[in-house]
């Protein structure tokens, strides 16, 4: 088995991606029973930290998850994991399991909750050479889970419906795919927030979605350029009839969709709001309001 290059830190200690494993009566991996998120690292420099990390704060909350550190001692084990590995770029994900109960009692409160954290080089949903060409995807039948039943704004491990989804895309020569929900709207992909633009004027699911730190960046984005932008139900029928599709992700950014069902979207190129958004988005990881050094959370996280 070989694993990719990159450092975890788990039980407390660091150590390369191949010793990173967890027990089998984890809760995380027996029920799914966890929460995550995902931040990645540009040119040695965090993506919106404090937003990632505030999300997981939230998230385990929801969940009834103690986080074991603090958080600033969070974003120094996330640097040390970047700086061990010595990735300029990375992905860089931390997990919160419900952990193993020394008795393998079936109360979820007996768990130890565990703390995963690791780097690993940089994934894109589509590659930088992949962009003008833009993503192909499906409107798959399969529904997203209910939002009344897994809350998708707690990030989560449930995606059996995204993995079935992407099945779905496989099986018709697509690369991805679009889940809608019980009514038939546009909710979210594997790993992705979706947009549509009609007239110049965008669209993206208000609810039935994770609260995606890169969807939250490109309302942002949209409001500084001055495009318009609302957040409500939007049709897959829309999506169907868009001048522009782009999702967006931690992996990858602000990303062009061109195919939609093997049918171009617009005139099948990238569209001139996407590019203005995605520009916008790659500048902004230079600006250090937006970003933070990867030896600065480092040295403000320090073992205690
Ligand atoms: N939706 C789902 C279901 C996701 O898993 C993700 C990221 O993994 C996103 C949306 C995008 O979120 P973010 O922009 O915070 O990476």
């Amino acid at each position: 088995m070989t694993y990719p290059a990159g450092t975890a830190y788990i039980e407390g200690r660091f150590v390369p991606m191949s010793e990173a494993k967890i027990s089998v009566l984890d809760w995380g991996f027996l029920h799914s029973d966890a929460t995550y998120d995902v931040v990645h690292v540009w040119k040695g420099r965090f993506f919106r930290l404090d937003v990632h990390v505030e999300r997981f704060l939230r998230s385990a909350e929801r969940l009834h998850l103690t986080l074991p550190v603090s958080p600033q001692r969070l974003a120094g084990i996330l640097a040390e994991c970047v700086t061990r590995s010595g990735f300029e770029d990375a992905y860089v994900e931390m997990v919160l399991t419900r952990g193993v109960s020394p008795t393998f009692s079936r109360d979820p409160r007996d768990a130890h909750n565990q703390l995963i954290c690791f780097a690993i080089p940089f994934g894109w949903i589509l590659k930088p050479e992949q962009r003008e060409a833009g993503l192909s995807v499906v409107l798959s039948d399969i529904r997203r889970i209910p939002p009344d039943s897994v809350d998708p704004t707690v990030k989560n491990y449930h995606w059996l419906d995204f993995v079935m989804g992407l099945y779905d895309a496989y099986d018709r020569g697509a690369q991805s795919a679009v889940l809608t929900d019980a009514q038939g709207n546009l909710a979210e992909g594997p790993g992705f927030n979706i947009f549509t633009v009609r007239q110049g004027r965008i669209a993206t699911p208000a609810r039935g979605v994770l609260r995606g730190v890169t969807r939250q960046t490109a309302i942002e984005l949209a409001t500084e350029r001055g495009f318009p932008l609302d957040e409500r139900v939007v049709s897959a029928a829309e999506a169907l009839a868009a001048d522009e599709v782009f999702v967006t992700s931690t992996a990858g950014g602000i990303m062009p969709v061109t195919r939609i069902n093997a049918n171009p979207v617009g005139d099948g190129r990238m569209g001139p709001i996407t590019r203005a958004l995605l520009e916008t988005y790659w500048a902004k990881h230079e600006d250090a309001s937006w970003s933070t050094a990867v030896e600065a959370a480092l040295a403000a996280g320090p073992a205690p």
